[in-house]
């Protein structure tokens, strides 16, 4: 069988990112531009900048990620680009430049649903096995899934408020710490012991997870203590939350695995990252006799290899999207899966 190249786009938030991916697994060529740097200025990404640098720096990575591929464009099956959820305006400028190659190279455009990206971030030089149970953890995320076959999977329980990663970047500046924060409570909380009583997020029986009671109490406690002149030690603090916050995940996909009997388990998305979670996720895999698998940690965070993956089954399907393609700031991943698989 023809081996099958897509060139995939990646700009859903501050990453401008391109990759070239052979047959949905192997990653031939991979470009990742961050704009971190910039947004670190101002505690947070800005969207009308990050849309302004994916501008200026979209058709530098389209040259950077073709030097690195050993065929011509010209042999490239099909164009794949996130078309949501994410920041529009960024969206914009990557479904515009997958739409031009598409026109001018006569390629079929696809187009993929970023957090669909952090699951098949796995199949990278690997397999996904079915069923798997998937949590997916990004800035924008928190989504737990079974994943039947490629084409069916069905949501277990979602956030009801903020994403996990988003509730580790607030608390992380209010503890003015950098943007990102995720690693930098992570490298706090290494050297700090769990001295803080924080509240237990969502003790119910559902699936769903909720940050917001939990980072509202850490904004609160940050401002009293502060105001009252008493001393935070902020290591310990930093230490306290992400066992929190962490706990709220294990409990539900420790619920999960008991209740599926499923086998498998995906970790997926940027907060996939933390190696704290990562211990944690793989005790109870190993409780449960459960595989455990997260991508390589470069795969976790935005990049457009993922997004390649995504959009092989696609590719396969024969299912296109034509030029009336539009970027979509918010996509329920439950309405993508009903739509396209
Ligand atoms: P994504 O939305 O998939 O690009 O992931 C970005 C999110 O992952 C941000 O909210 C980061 O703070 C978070 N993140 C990255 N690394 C870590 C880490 N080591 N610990 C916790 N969160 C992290
Ligand atoms: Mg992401």
């Amino acid at each position: 069988m023809k081996d099958v190249y897509i060139l995939a786009i990646e700009t859903s938030c501050d990453e401008t990112s391109m990759a070239i991916v052979k047959n949905g697994k192997k990653v031939e060529a991979l470009t990742i531009l961050t704009q971190m740097d910039t947004h670190a200025n101002y505690g947070g990404v800005v969207p009308e900048i990050a849309s302004r640098m994916h501008t200026e720096n979209i058709t530098l990575v389209l040259e950077e990620t073709l030097k690195k591929f050993s065929k011509k464009i010209e042999e490239i099956d099909a164009i794949a680009v996130t078309y949501a959820p994410g920041l529009l305006g960024s969206l914009l400028v990557g479904v515009e430049c997958a739409k031009t190659l598409s026109l001018v190279y006569n390629k079929p455009l696809i187009a993929v649903n970023h957090t669909m990206g952090h699951i098949y971030a796995n199949n990278i030089d690997n397999d996904i096995k079915y069923p798997s149970l998937a949590l997916i953890v990004s800035g924008g995320h928190t989504d737990l899934l079974i994943l039947n076959s490629p084409d069916n999977m069905e949501i277990l329980g979602s956030t009801i408020d903020d994403s996990v990663g988003e509730v580790f970047d607030k608390v992380a500046r209010v503890l003015n710490m950098p943007y990102p924060g995720g690693p930098n409570i992570e490298k706090a909380a290494g050297k700090g012991k769990n001295s803080y009583e924080l509240p237990k997020p969502m003790m119910d029986e559902t699936y769903n997870f909720s940050y917001s009671g939990l980072k509202s109490y850490m904004i609160n406690l940050v401002h009293n203590e502060t105001q009252r002149n008493h001393k935070i030690n902020i290591n310990d603090l930093a230490c306290s939350f992400q066992i929190t916050a962490v706990e709220e995940l294990t409990r539900k996909v420790e619920k999960a695995l008991k209740n599926t009997g499923i086998k498998n388990f995906i970790l997926a998305g940027g907060v996939s990252a933390n190696n704290y979670l990562r211990a944690e996720m793989q005790k109870i895999c190993e409780k449960y006799n459960v595989e455990f698998h997260v991508p390589n940690i470069l795969y976790c965070t935005d990049n457009a290899a993922m997004i390649g993956c995504a959009a092989y089954p696609l590719f396969k399907a024969r299912k296109f999207a034509d030029f009336s393609l539009n970027a979509k700031s918010s996509e329920n991943i439950k309405n993508y899966v009903e739509k396209n698989l």
